[in-house]
């Protein structure tokens, strides 16, 4: 890991060049600071294989009820197809836990959702990723030691103490560790209010990880907390490159965290596609801007956009701030309303995309043969600590 000393400061972490970057979202590389890995060997079928179907579908059956597959709603058709179930990442790591016959829960979605699946299911079970590589950018820019260097400053601050944690779904198991080891929360885009709600009852402040979207949506729309209540803190500096007093009077800490897919969605892709097609509703993510957010009419999770699109009178105009596979999966299955998508230029999680027919068909094949690949597993005390800011969402009034 890189660090910057930066003397009587503690040290701060050198933010990640564009081409480090770059290299990473083409799964090549190495990072540690990633929560995934960034390289997926395996013997793959060749993507041009016209068999790959008729291989998954005999390898699904001969596995039958030992192995659960989930579908992200992010992932590609090819994928979805052989899913069991289908939902957002907290749905499918419930779905997982409800499964305890299955031996094995093959993953299709990225790291952390593995991570969230292993916590919750049953030791034996094993929870596969069919691809190493397919990561959550957002869930990279909050790493332990980041995060643990932030708490030192509000410790040195004398803040610590009336400080909550509220921690994204989107996170890695070690930051719902963090979460939990300091009596904060894991929230969803669902129950974000919420989780706020609930850390305002128990402290005066909330550190809110690692979207930074989220966070300042739901504080100021939700909760009517205004920008100036919330400050953002960017772990590539020291003291997050706030004041004292910043962090002293801020009520929502937001750390410096994004979605690469919804954080793209800008207020001129509203603007512009209200003047193309008159009439038409706008819906998005809350993992969007504050400025898209509040020019949409519709904002609301995953599920919430799916519930909205499938109850839309037939013939209405829909305009969709989400990721592209879910948006187009919705418009085809329902032809009778106009549903488009919210930029004009493509927009898919590219590490959500990593997990294509080749790596399904390998992953169960491997099961088929009794050599399980690319398992995840969380470590226990670690697994804890993660469990404990968990149940506590599900225990939120
Ligand atoms: S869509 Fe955004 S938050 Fe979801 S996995 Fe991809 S990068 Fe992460």
């Amino acid at each position: 890991m890189t660090t910057t000393d930066t003397g009587s400061s503690p040290a701060v972490f050198a933010e990640p060049t564009g081409t480090a970057l770059s290299l990473l979202l083409l799964g090549q590389a190495a990072d540690p600071r990633s929560e995934r890995g960034v390289e997926c060997p395996g013997d793959l079928p060749a993507p041009s294989d016209p068999d790959l179907v008729a291989r998954a579908l005999a390898a699904k059956e001969a596995l039958g009820e030992r192995v659960f597959i989930l579908g992200h709603h992010y992932q590609r058709d090819e994928v979805v197809q052989f899913a069991d179930v289908t939902g957002d990442s907290f749905k499918l790591a419930r779905d997982a836990a409800n499964r305890p016959d299955a031996e094995y829960i093959v993953f299709c979605g990225v790291h952390f959702m593995a991570e969230s699946a292993d916590i919750l299911t049953a030791d034996d079970q094993q929870v596969l990723l069919p691809d190493l590589a397919a990561g959550c950018s957002m869930a990279d820019m909050a790493t332990a030691e980041q995060v643990e260097q932030a708490w030192d400053v509000l410790e040195e601050l004398g803040i610590a103490e009336r400080v909550v944690p509220v921690s994204y779904m989107n996170s890695s198991a070690d930051i719902k560790a963090f979460t939990g080891k300091h009596g904060g929360t894991i929230c969803t885009s669902s129950n974000a209010e919420r989780a706020l709600t609930w850390a305002f009852e128990q402290g005066e402040q909330v550190l809110f990880l690692p979207d930074q979207h989220l966070g300042r949506n739901t504080a100021v729309r939700r909760l009517g907390l205004s920008l100036d209540d919330c400050v953002l803190y960017n772990p590539f500096k020291p003291m997050g490159g706030l004041t004292a007093d910043q962090l002293r009077n801020a009520k929502m800490i937001l750390w410096r965290g994004h979605c690469s897919v919804h954080g793209r969605f800008t207020k001129e892709c509203v603007d512009e596609v209200r003047e193309r097609i008159p009439g038409v509703n706008v819906l998005v993510h809350p993992e969007c801007r504050y400025e898209v957010v509040e020019s949409a009419d519709y904002v609301g999770s995953t599920e919430y956009i799916i519930k909205t699109l499938d109850a839309a009178e037939p013939g209405s105009k829909w305009a969709v701030g989400t990721e592209l596979n879910l948006v187009r999966r919705v418009a085809n299955a329902h032809p009778d309303k106009e549903i488009v998508f919210l930029d004009k230029s493509v927009c898919y999680c590219s590490t959500m995309n990593r997990i294509d027919l080749p790596h399904l068909v390998w992953t169960l094949e491997s099961l088929v043969a009794g050599k399980p690949v690319n398992r995840i597993t969380v470590a226990p005390d670690t697994a804890a600590l993660a469990q404990a800011a968990l149940e506590q969402m599900l225990a939120l009034p």
